[in-house]
């Protein structure tokens, strides 16, 4: 066998995968586009909020926090707001309570966000506990740290066929033919086309593309310290980015793997929902782009050996949560692969396992 290990995608799922593996074998990374993160890695919000999302993924990306907190740089202060109309009552206080915001009163919001609109913003709660990530600079330490340990990553490097060998895989790509151990499926919205391939059978996952739209700093005032503001029931989301500020519908359309792109009436509707809480309207958009959340039937990542394939092990699912899940899920995988034991709850390994499904 050329490789112990084989994954295959180049998103943080993959890089921060091979980083955890490498010094227990050798590791081959296979992405299809010619840089890593073309995909959802390289179009998410980038933050961290280790409340949001299910347990299982509130337990990864709570287990990430140190190794944030000891990555040089790589986190930054940003906050979290919550805003509602009055007939939202009900489901501002369900997201507040879930991810632990404090309600605020409407004149202390608009110290913060001087542009929230006194007409419909009805509900407001805020909490600290939310921060942007760097996400080039976390990806590129995994790859840095990867490559160190004798990792290598191929780009330009799509698998087209995955065949048995013996024990193990041998895949086809357009840089030659390569085999491998184990099989690493970090394919993200292609995961299942990636089983496919393998003759594993898929586990229904469900790309869902979610918009974005850069639009200048409102009123020209100074955003760099506004936290992200949620619309209840994420009904769209609001966050500063490098002087300007992004907008997102929080769409979830189904759509199948694809280079995601935004979809205009989307990304007008999302806009107008964020006007009718702010005072100043949006005049122009400096920029769009959509990326994929890729979730699984019960929207829990899967992290874990097929067991009805022998070799074939699952990293995929990540949702809207790959970012700040990835420290920990990465270590899981590392630890799972290499039958190493994991300090991760095993109620919460048991629910992020493939085999629930089968
Ligand atoms: C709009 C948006 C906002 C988000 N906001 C956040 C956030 O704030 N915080 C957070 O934590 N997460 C967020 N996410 C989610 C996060 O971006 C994803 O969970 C994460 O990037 C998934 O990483 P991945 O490596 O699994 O997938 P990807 O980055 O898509 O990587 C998979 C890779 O596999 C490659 N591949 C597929 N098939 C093959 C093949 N046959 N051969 C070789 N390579 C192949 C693809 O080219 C791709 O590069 C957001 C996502 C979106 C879209």
């Amino acid at each position: 066998m050329d490789y112990d290990f084989l994954i295959i995608g180049g998103g943080i799922a993959g890089i921060s995968c091979a980083a955890r593996l490498s010094h227990a074998g050798k590791v081959l990374v296979l992405e299809a586009e010619d840089a890593l993160a073309h995909h959802a890695s390289g179009r998410s919000a980038a933050l961290y909020e280790p409340r949001y999302g299910l347990g299982p993924v509130v337990a990864l990306s709570m287990a990430s926090g140190d190794y944030f907190r000891s990555a040089k740089d790589v986190l930054s202060p940003r906050g979290m707001m919550i805003v509602g109309q009055a007939h939202e009552a009900a489901q501002f206080e369900a997201d507040a309570t879930d991810m632990d915001l404090v309600p605020i009163s409407l004149d202390a919001a608009r110290a913060i966000v001087p542009i929230l609109n006194p007409d419909t913003v009805a509900h407001v709660a805020l909490a600290d506990h939310a921060w942007d990530i760097d996400t080039d600079l976390l990806l590129q330490g995994f790859a840095r740290q990867a490559r160190a340990q004798g990792a290598e990553i191929l780009t330009k490097a799509p698998v087209t066929a995955i065949a048995r060998d013996g024990a193990g895989w041998r895949v086809t790509t357009a840089q030659g033919d390569f085999s491998a151990r184990i099989l690493v499926n970090a394919s993200g919205a292609w995961a299942d086309m990636v089983a496919g391939m393998a003759g594993v059978a898929p586990l229904g996952f469900t790309p869902l593309r979610r918009s974005m739209a850069r639009i200048p700093a409102p009123g020209g005032l100074d955003i760099s310290r506004w936290p992200m503001i949620f619309g209840a029931g994420e009904t769209w989301y609001s966050k500063p980015d490098a002087g300007a500020l992004i907008v997102s519908p929080a769409e979830e359309h189904l759509t199948t793997p694809h280079d995601a792109f935004a979809d205009d009436m989307v990304l007008a509707e999302g806009l107008a929902r964020y006007e009718e809480m702010v005072t100043e309207p949006v005049t122009r958009m400096l920029a769009n782009w959509a990326g994929l959340r890729t979730f699984s039937p019960d929207r829990v990542p899967v992290i874990g050996f097929d067991r009805h394939s022998p070799g074939f092990f699952w990293l995929a699912g990540q949702g809207g949560y790959g970012f700040q899940s990835a420290p920990a899920a990465s270590q899981l995988a590392a630890d799972l692969l290499t039958g190493t034991a994991s300090a991760m709850d095993p109620d919460v390994i048991a629910t992020l396992s493939p085999n629930r499904f089968a």
